[in-house]
């Protein structure tokens, strides 16, 4: 049996009229499943043989939440997938509204030398319900009304972008979580194909590039999938991202000490980026352990946000939040189940 958070609108419709049914149930079965106040297909005003013919077709199955650490900033929420899979989600409180952070793959193939999460070979991209499930189960449990989310958990978003599509297009269903194509924003570590990709899907949302070097001599040393994508490459793409879409691009930058983080490299980042309209994303480098990497010194990092101002290159700093949950960027592992406040709770 399908689970229902599996369908988009259009194919929910498409399936209704297979079954037999009116197509435009649709239209009160999705606020049913996705209203803020959600009950299920029980509640519907529709004949008793309809909704048996709902039962016997769609499932509700979602991850199973087996464990939520809880912080004042960030919740984390851990998955276990139908085939015992694990996946981590996390909600970040913000003054100005409730995100959340989903994760697209099992584990990633990336292999960035910094990132934990890299450390997990990607066992398989994420189904558009376990996607969506992520989103359904973090509502559930919190309480909170979700007002962005950042397709920025553990994976490669673009390797599994139609699913990720599709997920998208459910969240923004209004009658639903309602969530509008500029509160989404999808992080890629410079996967050029899937950008030109994302760039002519039906959900064109915010665009984040891990860049994290502003040369590939150093950019490979980090982030293999330079030798495949190099830099001139990627910016050529969100230049073209930001232009055909007139939206501001978001560069993230993690500070690690010594590495990346001289004034020289705040100079050549900021000659990279030119006129283009884009900002970069400074971040705070969450230590992993046996990484080998550290966290740059705060003067370090406000020396090189000067370099960049100076130059008149757009920046910002990332507020770090869920660092004491290990939640923070870069530590998802979905590795052992966590060690405090675990709840267990379907
Ligand atoms: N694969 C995508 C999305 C996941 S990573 C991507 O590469 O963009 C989300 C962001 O967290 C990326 O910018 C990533 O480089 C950064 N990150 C990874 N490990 C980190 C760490 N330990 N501390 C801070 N940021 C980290």
């Amino acid at each position: 049996m399908n689970s229902i958070y599996g369908f988009t609108y259009e194919g929910l419709k498409a399936a209704l009229s297979q079954m037999g049914e009116k197509p435009s149930r649709a239209d009160i079965i999705f606020p049913a499943v996705y209203g803020d106040m959600a009950e299920g297909l029980e509640s519907l005003p529709l004949k008793r043989e309809t909704l048996d013919r709902l039962a016997e077709n769609f499932s509700f199955e979602a991850p199973e939440c087996v464990a939520v650490q809880q912080s004042e900033t960030a919740d984390k929420y851990l998955f276990r997938l139908s085939d015992g899979c694990t996946v981590e989600s996390v909600l970040m409180k913000h003054e100005f509204g409730n995100n959340v952070c989903v994760s697209t793959q099992v584990g990633c193939n990336m292999g960035c030398k910094f990132c934990m999460s890299g450390r997990l070979k990607c066992r398989r991209n994420l189904t558009v319900s376990e996607l969506v499930g992520q989103l359904v189960q973090v509502r559930r449990h919190s309480g909170c009304r979700i007002g962005g989310i950042s397709v920025m958990g553990i994976g490669e978003p673009t390797e599994n972008l139609a699913n990720v599509l599709d997920f998208i297009g459910i969240m923004m269903y209004q009658k639903g979580f309602d969530i509008g194509l500029k509160h989404i924003t999808l992080s890629t570590c410079g996967i050029v194909p899937g950008i030109y990709a994302l760039m002519e899907s039906a959900y064109p949302v915010n665009l984040a590039i891990s860049l994290h070097a502003p040369e590939d001599g150093l950019r490979e040393k980090l982030m293999p999938v330079t030798r495949k994508y190099p830099l001139a490459q990627v910016m050529r793409a969100a230049r073209d991202y930001s232009g055909r879409l007139n939206r501001r691009i978001t560069l993230e930058y993690v500070m690690l000490d010594g590495v990346n983080d001289s004034d020289e490299c705040a100079e050549k980042l900021s000659a990279l980026i030119g006129g283009m309209n884009a900002y970069v994303n400074l971040i705070r480098y969450n230590e992993v352990e046996g990484s080998g990497f550290s966290c740059s010194p705060h003067e370090r990092i406000m020396s090189f946000y000067d370099v960049l101002k100076k130059h008149g290159t757009g920046v910002t700093m990332r507020r770090s939040l869920g660092d004491s949950i290990d939640a923070a960027c870069g530590q998802l592992s979905a590795g052992a189940e966590p060690t405090r406040e675990g709840k267990p709770n379907g």
